[in-house]
């Protein structure tokens, strides 16, 4: 019977104490414990095992860090200072070195330098015991823990009791807790208690990408420094450097994508310049230079020269074109979304470049979006990029959603290009007012004002220009065009004389739309509406109305207007009635305005031009502001159509983009 067996093996063999199988709380991973002590450069490459290069090139000193110049020289001022911290807080995103600086930050505490006499130090020796055994990971005071696999109170418990112990090798017992916000309340919450008064010989180093989900209350209590994403520009510079190392080269463009795929992250950019060294071997061009051709395909990205011929493909509509370049993308392995995310990204590039013209000298930008994402954004206007941008972001998710993410993606490029072909508002409205204006339609505010002396047209013209300007246009027509609805503001304005009625100035009504207005403004509704819908005026002369009501209009109507009349003037009226027909009701005279208003529309050469362009576009609703409440001109005639502002978009009001290349009207 072994049935002891495992029970005894432990007691039989003795462990020694501190060696742990396996990940322990504070797992060191075996095979990081590589023999070599050496510095990693110096290592006989071909004798010891591949080393990824996040690993092996991970910084040691507060110096090798790159972009994180803010938090190294706060940090420095604490260690000169003598005043460091029982407590950090590091936060960003992933990759960007956080757990790196909290080793950093151990060692600094611990360092005795080479001759063993040495204090805290911003510049570890890196050669004392201290630091080679938490360069190896392996220093029995610093201890790391991965909070994401290790949540509970218990955990932390055991945490809280190793505080209570000397540290036994060096100087500072040091916890590092990744991931900190992965916690449990409860663990906070035993932590907190620790964290009010730390032992002397105590300091915790938390990281997190998440610091929000961090209490406030253990917030408080530590130093906080937010690691900052790397630029793109220290990421070339990083990655050509450790390349060099390393005996690889790479082109610019390419060191230039790995950069940005990276995204901010320098572990992320060196894992992916490990792959890309890996795959580029036997890539190479007869330089051996590894090229962006063989990046692009590893990160299944178009190459960045076929971005750029792409969206100018289609925002010069090249159908053709741009599906070519597309097929060949494909048959390279490029993957569709990813394309056209690149384009999406590019777009936003050209539109950072137009709105900030500085960035064309930035450090950041690489050369091919420098020399030609500069040329695009002095082609093209932000009104046509931010369509493109936002054809492009529904494009994608149209992509996502797709069976055959390729066909997909052909027909958004074809549908850029055939919305490209289209002359923009802004164009069509330009040559057409030109043209307009020599064949003399009058159809701008400065002819109607030069047109006619009158007060009236001056009026007319200042009134237009401040209801445009106040926003109060008519609502924008609704542009249907093959599937594709796009907004278009160019409304069919009206001119929008200040009516001179003013019914409630004028006790005494002069014709019969102010008698009737006079009803509605002494609130008598059902009256008011009998008047506007049922009444055929006969004749009016003040204090004289003949009237015929529709038969349905009972009988003391003509009564009560006589009283309401009198009240409101306080002259004695008369309100006869009459079999004769009289005029059509004020309802029925509004309506045939609005008839008229919209024949008008129709037949200007503006509207014209667009129903061509857009041969599925409708003309919507026809509001004319000149009109009174029965929808019915004023007194003065009325002068032509008036159209919307020279620099009308596709686009709504509210979606307008700020363009500082457009001057403003
Ligand atoms: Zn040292």
């Amino acid at each position: 019977m072994s049935d002891n067996t495992d029970a005894q093996l432990p007691q039989d063999e003795g462990l020694p104490n501190p060696e742990m199988e396996g990940p322990g709380l504070f797992g060191d991973e075996p095979a990081q414990q590589a023999p070599e002590q050496l510095p990693a450069t110096q290592q006989d490459q071909a004798a010891s095992p591949y080393r990824v290069l996040a690993r092996k090139y991970r910084p040691t000193t507060f110096d090798d860090l790159i972009g994180q110049e803010a938090m190294v020289r706060t940090l420095r001022n604490a260690f000169a200072l003598g005043r460091v911290a029982h407590a950090f807080m590091l936060t960003g995103v992933r990759g960007v070195g956080k757990t790196t600086t909290a080793r950093i930050i151990a060692r600094a505490l611990n360092c005795i330098g080479p001759d063993g006499k040495g204090g805290p130090t911003a510049d570890p020796c890196g050669v004392c015991a201290n630091c080679v055994a938490i360069l190896n990971d392996r220093h029995p005071d610093v201890l790391e823990m991965d909070a994401a696999s290790r949540t509970g109170v218990d955990d932390v418990r055991e945490i809280i009791e190793a505080t209570r112990f000397r540290p036994m090798q060096g100087r500072m017992k040091v916890f590092i807790i990744d991931e900190v916000h992965m916690l449990s309340r409860n663990a906070f919450n035993a932590l907190l208690k620790t964290l009010e008064e730390p032992p002397a010989q105590v300091t915790f180093i938390f990281a997190t990408t998440e610091l929000r989900k961090v209490p406030v209350t253990v917030l408080s209590r530590c130093q906080r420094f937010d690691l900052r994403r790397v630029p793109q520009s220290e990421l070339v510079g990083l990655f050509s450097c450790i390349a060099e190392k390393e005996h690889v080269r790479l082109s610019s463009d390419a060191l230039a994508l790995v950069a940005r795929a990276a995204d901010g992250s320098v572990r992320d950019g060196l894992s992916l310049l490990d792959q890309a060294i890996a795959q580029g071997t036997g890539q190479t061009d007869a330089d051996g230079v590894i090229g962006a051709t063989v990046i692009s395909d590893m990160l299944g990205l178009a190459d960045r020269e076929v971005v750029f011929d792409l969206l100018e493909a289609v925002l010069t509509g090249k159908p053709e074109q741009a599906l070519a370049l597309l097929d060949a993308a494909y048959a390279r392995g490029a993957d569709p979304g990813l394309v056209l995310g690149d384009m999406l990204e590019l777009v936003h590039t050209v539109s950072r470049l137009r709105a900030v013209p500085s960035l064309r000298d930035s450090a950041d930008m690489p050369e091919a979006e420098r020399v030609r994402g500069t040329h695009m954004a002095d082609t093209f206007t932000v009104p046509v990029l931010m369509r493109a941008w936002q054809m492009l972001v529904k494009g994608m998710q149209e992509v996502e959603a797709a069976s055959d993410r390729r066909a997909a993606a052909d027909m958004v490029l074809i549908r850029l290009c055939y919305v490209a072909d289209m002359p923009s508002p802004e164009d069509l409205i330009k040559r057409l007012s030109g043209a307009e204006g020599s064949a003399g339609q009058g159809g701008t505010a400065p002819s109607v004002g030069a047109s006619s002396g009158a007060p009236s047209a001056g009026t007319t013209s200042a009134v237009l220009a401040s209801s445009v300007s106040a926003g109060h246009q008519p609502p924008p027509l609704r542009m249907v065009s093959g599937g594709q609805s796009v907004s278009a503001a160019v409304p069919v304005a009206a001119p929008v004389p200040m009516p001179s009625v003013e019914p409630q100035a004028l006790p005494h009504p002069r014709t019969w739309r102010e008698a009737v207005a006079l009803v509605k403004d002494q609130k008598e509704a059902i009256l008011h509406g009998q008047l506007r819908h049922a009444a055929h005026l006969v004749s009016f002369a003040p204090g004289h109305i003949v009237l015929r009501f529709e038969q349905h209009v009972p009988a003391g109507a003509a009564q009560e207007l006589r009283k309401v009349l009198d009240r409101a003037t306080g002259m004695s009226w008369r309100v006869g009635l009459s079999e004769e027909e009289g005029e059509p009701t004020l309802d029925a005279q509004g309506a045939e305005i609005i008839q008229f208003r919209r024949k008008e529309a129709e037949a200007h050469p503006l509207v014209k031009a667009i129903l061509k362009f857009f041969p599925d576009a409708e003309l919507g609703e026809v509001r004319d502001h000149g009109l009174d409440d029965y929808g019915l001109p004023p007194e003065e005639p009325v002068p032509e159509l008036l159209f919307a502002p020279l620099d009308a978009e596709f686009l709504d009001d509210d979606e307008r983009p700020y363009d500082p290349g457009m001057s403003p009207d």
